[in-house]
């Protein structure tokens, strides 16, 4: 068939082969089939495309991918599930109270993949007005230099801050269960944005499957473009899967300017002598706690 001029375009959702691509220029949607020569393509990746002449249409080439973020699947075999990714939040909340050791382990997820993390400490709404421990443990990522937003879904302002730190980006959200992540989602995703999704799942019953990851355009109080959210159960999960001991120890950020400091090459930062490691969290350098954590993540590898 006859096709029009290449244009840019984004994949915002996709069913095997078939493809719903995001025009840059108008954000108007259209199916596309994948040009046989391409391999599979994820949500999130950035596509050539032209417009068939039955209102479908067909990508013809992908731009290279910033990143993407990759999970398990039921073989155990790394599999791409989302692209071009701008910052992981990772979601936890002030009840069920959060285990440093567990963002940790969110967190280096995130740094294997070269993607930013961003902290959000939901529910506020219920904190105590000391603050408690939760802000000595805020602090503490502070002072490592990831940035921290504080979110409720029962105020606009606690809405507000987490609309900021969304526009112009695309955004994923991870964390466990229990933390608000649907609440959030619901309420920064309004009821269009929604129904769209919930259409063109009626109209392809039989290819879809929920697993897979959509793109969402965000509206947004403070901001023309309010960003993007590439949203899935699978990417929701993300992090909790097999990381490498290398990965968790530069999953460490603070640890990355001593780590060639050690006597001995093959270090690893247990109990050598002359470990550059062991003498920073010695004079303070390293806190103790998240070198306690490093441990355990690691210790955890291998059970
Ligand atoms: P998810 O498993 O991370 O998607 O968490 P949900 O969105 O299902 O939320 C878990 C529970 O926390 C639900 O009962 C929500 O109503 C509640 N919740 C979510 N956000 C807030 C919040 O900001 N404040 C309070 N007090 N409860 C919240
Ligand atoms: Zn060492």
């Amino acid at each position: 068939g006859e096709y029009g001029p290449e244009r840019e375009g984004r994949v915002i959702a996709h069913f095997g082969r078939s493809l719903d691509v995001a025009a840059s220029e108008d954000g108007t949607h259209t199916r596309c089939h994948l040009r046989a020569n391409l391999e599979s393509l994820v949500t999130g990746d950035r596509v050539i495309w032209r417009l068939g002449e039955e209102g479908s249409g067909v990508v013809v080439a992908r731009r290279e991918r910033e990143n993407v973020l990759e999970r398990p699947d039921a073989r155990g075999l790394l599999k791409p599930v989302a692209a071009n990714i701008d910052q992981i939040l990772i979601v936890f909340a002030v009840e069920p109270a959060p285990h440093a050791n567990l963002i940790d382990r969110y967190l280096v997820a995130a740094e294997a993949t070269g993607i930013t993390p961003v902290l959000v400490l939901n529910k506020i709404d219920l904190l105590p007005d000391d603050g408690g421990e939760l802000k000595a443990l805020l602090d503490r990522y502070e002072a490592l230099g990831y940035p921290v937003v504080e979110a409720t879904t029962q105020r606009q302002d606690g809405l507000d801050a987490l609309h900021a730190r969304l526009t112009e980006r695309t955004s994923v959200f991870v964390g466990q269960s229990g933390v608000g992540k649907s609440s959030l989602i619901d309420r920064l995703l309004p009821d269009e944005a929604l129904r769209i999704g919930a259409l063109s799942e009626d109209s392809r019953k039989g290819t879809h499957t929920t697993t897979t990851a959509r793109l969402y355009r965000l509206p947004s109080p403070v901001a023309d473009d309010g960003g993007e959210l590439i949203d899935s159960p699978g990417i929701r999960e993300f992090g909790l899967g097999h990381l490498s001991e290398d990965e968790v120890t530069q999953g460490f950020i603070e640890f990355r300017d001593h780590l060639g400091h050690c006597r001995f090459r093959d270090c690893r930062h247990r109990q050598e002598p002359g470990c550059a490691l062991l003498a920073a969290v010695e004079r303070g350098d390293i806190d103790a706690a998240r070198f306690d954590s490093y441990r355990r993540i690691l210790a955890s590898l291998s059970t």
